[in-house]
């Protein structure tokens, strides 16, 4: 079999004395897109930010042909990992031109930078139009947008996206689903946290279930969806 595009051996994330992951493991195969969900706490963001290199963390993640867990975050700037952070994490003071800038801060290939932005204002035609606004008077839905934009400006192959839905309306929440798949038809690899086990199962083809910091189910998205643990715990049923 292909090595997956990432392979998570054994993660374990602390705070101090608390462990927050406690050792999991898991795998992403190139263009998949698969989701990792879970109650509060449970673990997800940390495992993210680990996978990131924003938290220090045990285990082995590999990452297309290297090893990445002993990497510092600004490492991966220009591999093509990219977290799309909680809460979005626009820089609020900048204008949606200048953040959608940021994301390609690192290249060099002014040409294809400006083609990707106008890749980027045909996928998300409102950060176009809002080009000149301050970040952070944003509606929240599209600062969802501009986050995944600037994400997309430095051509990810691996896109990290946690809770995207968190805060939205439920139109707003169905758009910005809407631009993650169409993300994912192009050929981008998708791992996605979510607490709305319902839309994440919905559009993701696999699935991980984190409890207390460890994955207690793995199976494709249809078969969490069906799982009576799964419906009861996080499907509300
Ligand atoms: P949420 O959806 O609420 O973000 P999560 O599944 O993403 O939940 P994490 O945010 O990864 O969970 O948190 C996992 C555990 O680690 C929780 O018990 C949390 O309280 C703890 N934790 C997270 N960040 C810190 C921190 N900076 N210091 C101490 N403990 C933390």
């Amino acid at each position: 079999m292909a090595r997956a595009l990432l392979d998570v051996l054994n993660l374990e994330v602390r705070y101090g004395g608390i462990m927050a992951v406690k050792g999991i493991s898991f795998a992403v195969e190139e263009g998949e897109m698969v989701c990792l969900i879970g109650a509060n706490g449970a673990g997800k963001t940390s495992t993210l930010k680990a996978l990131a290199r924003m938290l220090p963390s045990r285990g082995e993640i590999r990452y297309g042909a290297e090893r990445i867990d002993a990497l510092p975050a600004h490492a991966l700037i220009g591999r093509g990992l990219a977290l799309v952070p909680e809460g979005r994490g626009v820089f609020a003071r900048l204008s949606v031109a200048e953040n959608l800038a940021m994301g390609a801060y690192h290249r060099r290939d002014h040409d294809e930078v400006a083609a990707d932005i106008e890749y980027v204002h045909a996928l998300l035609p409102r950060l176009k139009e809002r080009a000149r606004q301050l970040a952070g008077t944003l509606s929240g839905g599209e600062q969802q947008m501009l986050a995944i934009g600037r994400a997309l400006m430095g051509r990810p192959r691996l896109l990290l996206l946690d809770e995207p839905s968190m805060g939205l309306a439920p139109l707003m929440v169905e758009k910005v689903f809407e631009v993650i798949r169409t993300v994912a038809a192009q050929g981008v690899t998708i791992l996605l946290v979510e607490q709305n086990a319902r839309l994440a199962l919905e559009v993701c083809s696999r699935g991980y279930v984190m409890e207390s910091g460890r994955v207690i189910l793995a199976d494709s998205a249809a078969n969490l969806a069906a799982d009576p643990r799964v419906r009861h715990a996080y499907l509300g049923e």
